[in-house]
């Protein structure tokens, strides 16, 4: 019997460029935040098309000092959906302000504008919008509701609204760089924006030496080490971004008959993740395709409202009993993508 491979749900895709870039700096000597980091922030905002940018270490250092940067704090509310990751709860808890959830619209995954509409209040100061998987929220909607707004780009760099890079319509757009996001630098996280007077308080937040006043600062920067692997993963984007394109178009068309909600191909989605949805038992699924060789989870590990024991988020509860995450990345083989497909049809035919 041939074993077949096991298949990780995500992972990294890099290669000698990163060795080499990351090699020649620590050959240079100045190895934390330096130069690289410069020019990786210039690259950053004339890729998405805003003028200024400020890189952290990590995409939930990004969300926190774009918050401070909005004067949020104590007595202030945020808005943040409930499907999606800790890392927006942690961060709008870290100022002191309330995290106030949201539920999503069921198609997209993303926030819904009529029940963000019904929870802004006279406390209310941000709106954050994640793209999740790599698709667009409303953004038309969401950025016209005279409450600033910091896009939350984490899974979607190089994904598009309208023609225009997501991440530019925010007053704030925050990335991150995590090992298994779509362009890496191990950790790390970006915050772009078109004013000057916000990216200016960012960088004044992350850097806590030889300062002539003292107030709260942090240490979240990020290394020249980071920012070099960062120069060489920013280039390779588009092409990352065309082969998630074409991975995904063969799942669509290879699970057309397997009873499956697939995702619809639209609004410049640039999957980051591949979710399909089905009615038969997520956990029993998941085992199933891991006996298979092919590592699935669920696209977010648990709903903020589940943390936080509240209800009222029916279509957050319903993405979560069916949504399913099906490895999609550009470093995944030919073999590999036809095994996840084999295992697909063999359980849900
Ligand atoms: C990963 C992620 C974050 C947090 O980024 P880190 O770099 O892991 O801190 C925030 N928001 C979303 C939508 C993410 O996917």
């Amino acid at each position: 019997m041939v074993h077949p491979l096991k298949i990780p749900h995500s992972r990294p895709t890099l290669s000698e460029d990163e060795a080499k870039a990351v090699v020649h700096v620590i050959g240079s000597g100045h190895i934390a935040q330096g130069d690289i980091v410069k020019q990786f922030e210039n690259a950053v905002a004339e890729f998405i098309g805003v003028k200024y940018a400020a890189a952290v270490s990590s995409g939930t250092a990004a969300l926190h000092l774009s918050l401070l940067a909005l004067g949020i704090g104590p007595g202030h509310e945020v808005i943040i959906p409930s499907f999606v990751c800790t890392a927006l709860l942690n961060a709008v808890n870290y100022t002191g302000a309330m995290p106030i959830l949201a539920d999503i619209d069921h198609l997209t995954y993303n926030l819904d504008p009529d029940d963000v509409a019904h929870k802004i209040g006279s406390k209310t100061r941000a709106i954050i919008v994640p793209h999740l998987f790599g698709m667009a929220a409303d953004l038309e909607r969401l950025c016209n509701m005279k409450i600033p707004v910091i896009e939350d780009c984490a899974q979607s760099i190089g994904g598009r609204y309208r023609g225009k890079q997501m991440g530019s319509f925010g007053d704030l757009g925050v990335l991150s760089f995590y090992a298994t996001k779509v362009i890496t630098t191990g950790e790390g996280g970006m915050v772009g924006s078109n004013s000057k007077e916000i990216i200016d308080k960012i960088k004044n937040f992350r850097d806590y030496d030889n300062r002539k006043d003292y107030q709260i600062r942090y240490n979240y920067k990020m290394t020249n080490i980071q920012a070099a692997m960062g120069m060489v993963q920013l280039s390779k984007l588009n092409d990352f971004i065309h082969k998630r394109l074409k991975i995904a178009e063969r799942y669509s068309n290879a699970f057309l008959n397997c009873g499956l909600k697939i995702p619809k191909m639209h609004r410049d989605h640039i999957f980051y993740r591949y979710v399909i949805e089905t009615n038969k038992d997520i956990p029993q699924q998941i085992i199933a395709l891991e006996k298979k060789g092919v590592d699935c989870s669920r696209p977010v590990y648990k709903p903020l409202h589940h943390y936080l024991k509240t209800g009222g988020f029916p279509n957050t509860d319903k993405a979560y009993e069916k949504a399913l995450s099906i490895p999609i990345y550009p470093s995944l083989s030919e073999i590999e993508i036809n095994q996840v497909i084999r295992s697909f049809q063999r359980i849900f035919n």
